[in-house]
């Protein structure tokens, strides 16, 4: 559907004027998209109006690229609809900062508490205490033992007999005479929200006063995650939601829903099972994710500013449908001049950063001449076929170039590399590796 969606953009992109009409096509497409990625209907009936009513604003419509505006629009009405900014953890004042640590069973909640406990001593040079909150769930102690040994993190720990409002008390005072200025309290989940359970995680509340009350949500629960979000928020006030396993399939509809539900901002997403897999929530990238285009769309919106639209055109074709040549590239290298940097643009390609070497593809003017020579000395057949050129084609093309045969190899095997990330790209593949671009 993202390609749907993206397919109606184009269409109404290259037609360059807007009409009524074509936004409500547009908008039946956006909508698929956001309840596609397990947005709210609530929310996305909202969204959509929102939207529609500033496509329709006669700044808009009479602009001379109309489809490229709505889909800016869409784009920044999502945004703020999960935040607008990354919103950081709350840390207080006069230490200890407490976290409580909240959300249903399975959620994440252990895995997340050691993540925050690294990411509190890495970033903000912290030395947190975990504390181990699950009295109920076999072994769950064990765990956060485990996750505490792994990260070198201590891990206050009182047995499963004693009753957590009790763990809560001893804990701060244990942190107090230990000099911890962070306690991070891991509590019990249910499979489903119950009173005994919400009566737990208040008397904790009301005992440890945490300055961040954090959700833990697991993303692939879809429209279920909504109305788990609201009734913690309703009943404990929460102060910030952690999306969990953001690495799997999910599109990440429910951040957006959760968000606007709640009014609780987003501010980290879990990527991995791992210790170190948990990011900063951005919302202009989520957006994307959500609508499915990757950061493709930015890079057609740069080039669309300088370079001719059919070129253009034609180029995305290309490496659609995989048959970029090295002739293509020459082209291309004209086209970069005047675009800017070609790693700038290649950084924006999503899965771009995973790639190996992108940084030594950075380009200036006189370098790419130097690509233009190499790729000028050979034939239009050698440009289509570079994998066919053996060692005394290379010889000549270096010759007829003036430039040195590892200069050749190299211009080949960025060209290879290049071409990976285009299929990676138009896979999709590259995408799921590493969902949110370069955080
Ligand atoms: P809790 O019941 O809320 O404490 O949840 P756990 O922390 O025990 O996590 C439940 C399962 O989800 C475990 O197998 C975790 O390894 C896994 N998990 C947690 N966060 C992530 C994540 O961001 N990505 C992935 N892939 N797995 C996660
Ligand atoms: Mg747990």
């Amino acid at each position: 559907l993202g390609e749907r969606l993206q397919a109606t953009m184009d269409r109404i992109k290259s037609k360059g004027k807007v009409s009524e009409a074509d936004v409500k096509v547009m908008m039946r497409e956006v909508r698929l998209a956001l309840l596609e990625a397990d947005v709210n209907f609530k929310v996305v009936k909202q969204f959509i109006g929102q939207v529609r009513e500033r496509a329709l604003g006669s700044d808009v419509m009479q602009s001379l690229t109309p489809g490229q505006q709505v889909i800016k629009i869409v784009k920044e009405e999502l945004t703020e609809l999960m935040g607008g900014e990354n919103q950081k953890i709350n840390l207080a004042q006069k230490p200890p900062t407490v976290i409580m640590m909240v959300g249903l069973q399975g959620a994440g909640k252990t895995t997340t508490a050691g993540k925050l406990a690294l990411h509190l001593r890495k970033n903000h040079n912290k030395k947190p205490l975990l504390v181990a909150g699950d009295i109920y769930r076999p072994a769950a102690i064990d765990q956060l033992e485990t996750v505490g040994k792994q990260i070198d993190i201590p891990v206050f720990n009182l047995g499963d007999q004693v009753k957590p409002q009790e763990i809560a008390t001893k804990a701060l005072e244990h942190a107090k005479e230990e000099h911890h200025d962070t306690v991070i309290i891991d509590t019990a989940g249910r499979l489903h929200i119950d009173e005994d359970l919400m009566n737990e995680l208040k008397d904790i509340k009301e005992i440890a006063s945490p300055d961040e009350i954090m959700l833990v949500v697991d993303s692939m629960t879809g429209q279920d995650a909504v109305n788990v979000a609201e009734s913690f928020n309703n009943l404990l006030d929460i102060t910030g939601v952690t999306l969990t396993k953001l690495d799997g399939d999910t599109r990440g509809g429910a951040a957006l829903s959760i968000r606007s539900v709640t009014e609780k901002p987003i501010k980290f997403v879990g990527v991995s099972e791992k210790m170190d897999g948990l990011e900063s929530f951005h919302p202009d990238r989520m957006a994307q994710r959500i609508l499915g285009m990757g950061d493709m769309l930015s890079i057609i919106e740069k080039a669309q500013t300088n370079v001719d639209m059919d070129e253009q055109k034609k180029m995305e074709q290309k490496i659609k449908d995989q048959s970029f040549t090295l002739d293509d590239f020459l082209e291309q290298m004209d086209q970069v001049k005047t675009l800017g940097p070609l790693d700038e643009l290649l950084k924006m390609m999503p899965g771009a950063n995973k790639i190996k070497g992108l940084d030594k593809m950075q380009m200036s003017g006189k370098e790419i001449d130097h690509i233009q020579a190499i790729i000028r000395s050979m034939t239009m057949e050698e440009r289509e076929r570079p994998e066919k050129l053996n060692a005394s084609r290379k010889k000549r093309i270096a010759k007829g170039s003036g430039r040195s045969l590892q200069e050749v190899n190299r211009l080949l095997k960025q060209f290879q590399d290049m071409k990976k990330m285009m299929k990676q790209m138009t896979s999709g593949k590259g995408k799921k590796k590493n969902p949110l671009g370069n955080m």
